[in-house]
């Protein structure tokens, strides 16, 4: 496991994923009843942008703070405020990992469960949730999460899947989840994120899961240069099981903002897609 989050924490796919993240949790809290969110790759949860590993690859400048000295359009100020304001709810040089964005937009009947395998990681995540009852970190592998650990007895939430892909099996585990996933709580939202470097290789995945079956499977990727070279993080998507029925038109606004906004070249976009049909 040599897979270290910090040297990447608010660039281009973490803005992607976790305004997206904030979207799906923001319709969950359009019900009183209380949602659980599984997060199974959850990292420390927090990045100080000022480290040495953050500070080596300044990922973040062509993410986070693209974003944030951009201009926003107002049809797209809702949709992005509440991620911005669990960021800036953050001391300021430090950006938040998915679990502090999660915790950020639940309220007080609504639970967080993390899993994180690396052993730093996990301590530095036990810390920062010490004494939140809302929150359970578990120091397991976050792919038990999608059989033995769910359904929630909430009934109603999330599980976010966002695993490092350094091994080359993460794409199959992925299928793997999903299957599991919808066989033990058909009303879940699973949400899977995953890098794009070439495209022919990302279809074959797609075409696979189209393949499936799954009723309600929403596809959504962003480039920030022509998804060609394979050595290189060009792009990323969310696969998303049972998605709010909001969320495809909001990013049909967001999408095409963020990949004009964190741009590195050309061939940058988007691209939305129903798995379904
Ligand atoms: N979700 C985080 C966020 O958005 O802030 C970033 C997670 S990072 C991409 C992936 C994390 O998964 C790493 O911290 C890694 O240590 C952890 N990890 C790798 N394999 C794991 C496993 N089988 N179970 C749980 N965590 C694992």
């Amino acid at each position: 496991m040599n897979y270290r989050h910090a040297f990447h924490a608010g660039n281009f796919a973490d803005v992607f994923k976790h305004i997206i993240l904030s979207r799906m949790i923001i319709y969950m809290q359009r019900k009183d009843k209380a949602f659980r969110i599984y997060d199974t790759h959850s990292g420390p949860g927090f990045y100080d942008l000022s480290s040495e590993e953050a500070q080596k690859t300044g990922e973040w400048l062509e993410g986070w703070q693209r974003v944030k000295q951009a201009h926003v359009p107002q049809v797209l100020e809702p949709i992005l405020a509440p991620w911005i304001e669990a960021v800036e709810s953050a001391t300021e040089g430090y950006y938040p990992g998915s679990p502090k964005i999660s915790r950020y937009l639940m309220r007080p009947q609504d639970r967080l469960s993390l899993y994180e395998l690396h052993p730093e990681d996990f301590e530095k995540l036990h810390a920062l949730f010490k004494g939140d009852y809302q929150t359970k970190v578990l120091n397991l592998d976050g792919w038990l999460a999608g059989g033995a650990h769910i359904p929630p007895k909430e009934s109603r939430g999330l599980v976010l899947i966002d695993p490092p892909f350094e091994d080359g099996h993460d794409f199959d585990r992925m299928i793997d989840a999903l299957e599991k996933g919808r066989k033990r709580w058909a009303g879940g939202t699973i949400a899977m994120w995953y890098p794009v470097k070439k495209r022919a290789h990302t279809d074959e995945w797609l075409q696979t899961l189209r393949d499936l079956k799954f009723p309600d499977l929403l596809n959504a990727e962003l480039y920030i240069r022509e998804p060609r070279a394979p050595g290189m993080l060009n792009g990323c998507g969310f696969v998303i099981a049972n998605p709010p029925f909001t969320l495809e038109r909001e990013l049909r606004h967001l999408l095409p903002w963020l990949a004009d906004t964190m741009s590195q070249g050309k061939g940058s976009g988007h691209r939305i897609q129903n798995l379904s049909q």
